[in-house]
């Protein structure tokens, strides 16, 4: 049997990048990173907006996209392979959150936290987004967050990326399917593969993403962690913008990302989007749930055309709408990087170097602890502000 010290079951964003911190580390590691469908057809990595923000209300959050910022600054340089640099598009458009007044006093506490720890997010009245941004109608508006190094990439070059590099300081890049996590006497010893294979670790990652509900359940562990399907549109505007937009967010939820001139992705979280593996899209529910929505908030939407779709899975954490990060209590060596919900992809650089110090026994350069899963045993959720699943 093949025996490693640290095995990644689910080779996506966090698998990988978490696989590069340990190599990057301590390159006599033997790591394996084992994904079922290295196309990554169904991954939500790749089926994700690609956005980073530092605007979330609790500190530990802020500080994980203060490091990513850190690390996207180099990373094109950092994870060349034999010389070529992957492209990963980052471009630092911005995130604008409209506030309605119910949630004015929620933005403004984020916004607090958020300049405290020197974060360059500013609040715009409604007189200065109507100068601004002209084409939006501030009706019901108190105010924006608006955060200037927010912005957007090519997720699937990311993936890539960090995969490209952990294979090329060591990582064995295994295409199979986990279907157990092995275990004896509350200790991980590796996983049983869909062949009947086996792998021998100590360490296991959950880095399975929606997926790591099941593949926990193999280890006798239950994670409140649901797949649920988010579709994403891409739309056309009959309005041409000459100008580059930001990302914005606007009360109801809904989000609109420019992607050049009067094209835009466009999305939105229901609380009746299905859970389960369904990634099939519907563009009425754009037609009928979304659109009047936008047009309220932007007029000149009112003609417009849908020129795609696709749906990928949030993983969404229904204790908190956070990640777990760590090991599991009750099974040694079993690590979590579960239940992202909405803002998983950004997460990978810190969450990443955590889990590999964690596993690597050294004293973590970022204490992320608050998402440990013990607060799930004791009961002690971590929300984002007034209860909200981000
Ligand atoms: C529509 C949408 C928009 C989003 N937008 C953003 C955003 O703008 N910013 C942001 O930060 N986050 C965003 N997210 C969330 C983000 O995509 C996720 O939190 C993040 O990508 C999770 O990474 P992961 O590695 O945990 O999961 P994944 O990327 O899904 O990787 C898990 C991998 O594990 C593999 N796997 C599963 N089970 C097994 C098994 N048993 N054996 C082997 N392999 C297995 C899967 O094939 C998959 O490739 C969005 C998500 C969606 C769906």
């Amino acid at each position: 049997m093949k025996t490693y010290d640290v095995i990644m079951a689910g080779g996506g964003v966090m698998g990988c990048a978490t696989a590069y911190y340990l190599l990057l580390e301590d390159p006599n590691l033997n790591v394996a990173i084992v994904e079922m469908d290295p196309t990554y057809a169904k991954n939500s990595t790749v089926l994700s907006d690609g956005n980073t923000r530092l605007q979330f209300n609790i500190k530990e959050n802020i500080e994980i996209s203060k490091y990513a910022l850190k690390r996207l600054a180099t990373f094109d340089e950092d994870m060349a392979v034999d010389g070529v640099k992957p492209q990963i598009a980052f471009r630092q458009e911005g995130n604008l959150f409209l506030s309605d007044f119910a949630n004015e006093e929620n933005a403004k506490a984020g916004l607090a936290m958020q300049q405290s720890l020197d974060c360059d997010v500013v609040w715009l009245t409604p007189d200065e987004l109507s100068s601004r941004y002209p084409f939006l109608s501030v009706d019901g508006i108190a105010g924006a967050t608006f955060g200037a190094l927010d912005g957007t990439m090519d997720p699937h070059a990311v993936l890539i990326a960090f995969k490209n590099k952990a294979v090329d300081l060591g990582a064995d890049f295994i295409e199979a399917e986990v279907t157990e996590i092995t275990h004896e006497t509350g200790q991980v010893t590796g996983v049983k593969l869909a062949s009947g294979e086996k792998l021998a670790a100590k360490y296991v990652l959950n880095s399975a993403g929606a997926w790591g509900t099941k593949l926990a359940k193999t280890a006798g562990i239950d994670l409140p962690i649901e797949p649920v399907m988010r579709q994403v549109f891409i739309i056309e505007a009959a309005l041409d913008f000459d100008e580059e937009l930001p990302f914005l967010f606007f009360p109801s939820g809904i989000y609109l990302s420019q992607e050049h001139g009067n094209r835009f992705m466009c999305g939105k979280s229901f609380d009746d989007d299905p859970i389960g593996f369904d990634f099939r899209t519907d563009r009425r529910t754009f037609e009928e749930r979304m659109w009047e929505d936008l047009v309220g908030h932007i007029p000149s939407f009112d003609r417009l055309k849908i020129i795609g779709a696709w749906a990928g899975l949030y993983a969404v954490n229904t204790f908190d709408g956070n990640a777990f990060l760590g090991e599991y209590p009750t099974l040694r060596g079993l690590m979590l990087a579960n239940g992202f919900s909405g803002h998983g992809f950004q997460q990978a650089h810190a969450v990443g170097r955590y889990i590999a110090e964690l596993i690597r026994g050294v004293s973590p350069t970022l204490d992320l602890s608050i998402f440990s899963p013990q607060r799930l045993l004791d009961n002690q959720p971590v929300f984002e502000g007034h209860g909200k699943l981000v």
